[in-house]
């Protein structure tokens, strides 16, 4: 068999060229990096929770309305996608203060926001993905001013439906990170959610005791990492009641149940 072709890795996931033009395979890795990749290590099964868990968020809001890459998941650690020219910044969507807001402006952490924060970061590792304001993204160019429209609709409307789900389930999301991609039909292109959504890019605390379910448990050396990721995805129904094994397979026990 042919070896797939390689297109990009990144710190958590590696894209392959998919089967059909357009398409690409996102692979789920269980490296987890922070602080721009000065922290490093794994996390045992991170990557087929984060690949169940996004491929459960994207779907939902493609449901909605919201246009995303995802196509299908392939197995366990593998999803289908559209092929995007990613945009150059990080959406940062916030409702309570925590991480580099906090320490940025000395609010103290879990202040409720009086309204939704929309921050943005230029994508550039060398650079440490440094905050940016929309005048740069204009005088840069990185996209077009109808472009951040879209996606300032688009980090709204899902800011607004992750918090409603997360909160049927007792977590509160007090913050994630989005980022878009451009789809070419033609001549034209719209933009489009991408990349991922998991415990990796989002700060989820339970509602009840506040307890960390998101990668700060990493960041911040409070262990526990895998656990927390499959207590959002068992929250979310993503996983049998009572199994303890992070890395079932999901599929057939889903079938093996019907
Ligand atoms: O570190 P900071 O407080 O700016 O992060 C805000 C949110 O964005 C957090 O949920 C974090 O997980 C996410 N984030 C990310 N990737 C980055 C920067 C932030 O997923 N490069």
């Amino acid at each position: 068999m042919a070896r797939r072709r390689q297109i990009y890795e990144g710190k958590a996931k590696i894209l392959y060229e998919g089967p059909e033009p357009g398409t690409l395979i996102q692979y789920f890795k269980d490296d987890a990096t922070a602080f721009n990749a000065q922290k490093r290590g794994t996390i045992n099964g991170k990557g087929v929770l984060n690949n169940r868990i996004s491929e459960h968020v994207f779907t939902l809001l493609g449901n909605i309305g919201v246009p995303t890459h995802f196509i299908r998941r392939l197995n366990m650690r593998e999803q289908l996608i559209r092929q995007v020219e990613i945009v150059p910044i990080e959406v940062i969507v916030r409702n309570v203060a925590a991480g580099t807001l906090s320490k940025r402006l000395g609010i103290e952490e879990g202040t409720q926001l009086p309204r939704t924060l929309i921050e943005y970061c230029y994508k550039d590792d060398a650079l440490g993905d440094p905050l940016v304001a929309e005048e740069h993204i204009a005088c840069f160019n990185w996209c077009s001013q109808d472009e951040l429209h879209d996606i300032q609709d688009m980090a709204i409307r899902i800011n607004d439906f992750m918090s409603g789900m997360f909160a049927a389930v007792g977590i509160r999301l007090v913050d994630f990170k989005l980022e878009f991609g451009r789809l070419y039909e033609g001549d034209f292109s719209r933009i489009i959610l991408a990349d991922e959504i998991s415990p990796d890019g989002c700060r989820l605390w339970d509602m009840a005791t506040n307890e960390k379910l998101d990668k700060d448990r990493f960041r911040r050396d409070l262990g526990g990492e895998v656990e927390a990721y499959q207590e959002v995805a068992r929250r979310l129904g993503l996983l049998p009641e009572g199994g303890d094994n992070a890395v079932l397979d999901l599929e057939s026990h889903r079938k093996k149940k019907s």
